[in-house]
């Protein structure tokens, strides 16, 4: 407004400083900025976005104690609103709304989801560090019966450094031809690249990778996007919405579409999400429904 005569900017984001009983300026900014797991001691410099998030969210937000619900709180002020807002989302009318199934997937019976044109999945591989949630063995991961979820179509496999192998060993082992791989460069909040990643042990993680491989011969538009994302970190293990759009784009809006292992800020239209901390069940899509109650 200042520089604008009074017309407030529209097209740039602005941030503000959060002033903290405990925030001390002279420190400079905090390296994980809207990253940071220690919102309520951190004297580091933290900034808000405005007018996006009002102070008042903000303030309840840092307060939160789970990574997941200020993930949740960052983008939609609260979590029950979240999940009310997405289950409502219908983008067009070939389109479900946000479907998914809260369960083991150790234990799940496959049969009862049927066939996908594209799969995105983002296991809880072990990594050397305390997560808040439950991790799974390479062997436990690599024996799920993903062969049997797709007859032709796409895969999408995040993984990490340590298991960058192993994943395209499982990809070959489910079936798929191995072709690809996307990068996820991390920046923090203000569009900067993030100088201490939290992972790597001889240099700095700054970066994930998603491996893509394909079995037989699906129909997609391909060649649109390209093999690199450079999108904001948020909370732990959470991956960048741009893969959406890549995946959307790539398999067009009639694609049946999974993501295994996803949480409540990866519900979205068009989308079955299968997970152990998501909120029960909801299925729209009517042989989904039948399917789910003859099955479980
Ligand atoms: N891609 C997600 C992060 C996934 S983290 C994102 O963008 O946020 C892995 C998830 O898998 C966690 O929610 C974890 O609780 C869940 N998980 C771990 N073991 C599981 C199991 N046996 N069945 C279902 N979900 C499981």
């Amino acid at each position: 407004m200042e520089n604008n005569d009074g017309v407030a900017c529209k097209d740039k984001y602005h941030f503000a400083i959060v002033y903290n009983a405990y925030t001390n300026v002279a420190y400079g900014d905090c390296t994980f900025l809207s990253g940071c797991y220690n919102w309520d001691t951190c004297p580091y410099i933290h900034y808000t976005r405005v007018p996006a998030i009002n102070p008042k969210t903000f303030a309840d937000m840092i307060k939160l104690p789970k990574q997941l619900e200020q993930a949740m709180t960052y983008k939609y002020g609260n979590v029950e609103e979240a999940v009310r807002e997405i289950a409502s989302e219908v983008k067009d009318g070939r389109e479900y709304p946000a479907q998914w199934i809260n369960t083991d997937i150790m234990k799940f019976n496959f049969r009862v989801i049927g066939r996908y044109d594209v799969i995105m999945i983002d296991p809880p591989w072990s990594i050397h560090m305390k997560l808040p949630y439950q991790q799974l063995s390479d062997n436990d991961i690599g024996n799920l019966p993903i062969g049997r979820l797709q007859d032709c179509g796409i895969i999408f496999l995040w993984v990490t450094g340590r298991v960058h192998n192993k994943g395209i060993q499982f990809l070959k082992d489910w079936g798929y031809k191995y072709v690809d791989q996307i990068t996820w460069v991390k920046v923090n909040q203000i569009n900067a690249t993030i100088a201490t990643g939290r992972t790597g042990h001889w240099l700095n993680h700054c970066k994930e990778t998603c491996l893509v491989g394909i079995k037989g011969s699906p129909k997609a538009n391909f060649m649109l996007d390209k093999n690199s994302i450079v999108e904001e970190v948020r909370g732990t293990s959470q991956k960048p919405d741009a893969i959406y759009g890549i995946i959307e784009r790539m398999m067009g809006p009639a694609a049946r579409k999974l993501e295994l292992f996803g949480r409540v800020h990866n519900l979205r239209a068009g989308w079955l999400t299968i997970g152990n901390q998501l909120p029960g069940v909801n299925l729209v899509e009517p042989i989904l429904k039948r399917r789910y109650q003859r099955y479980l």
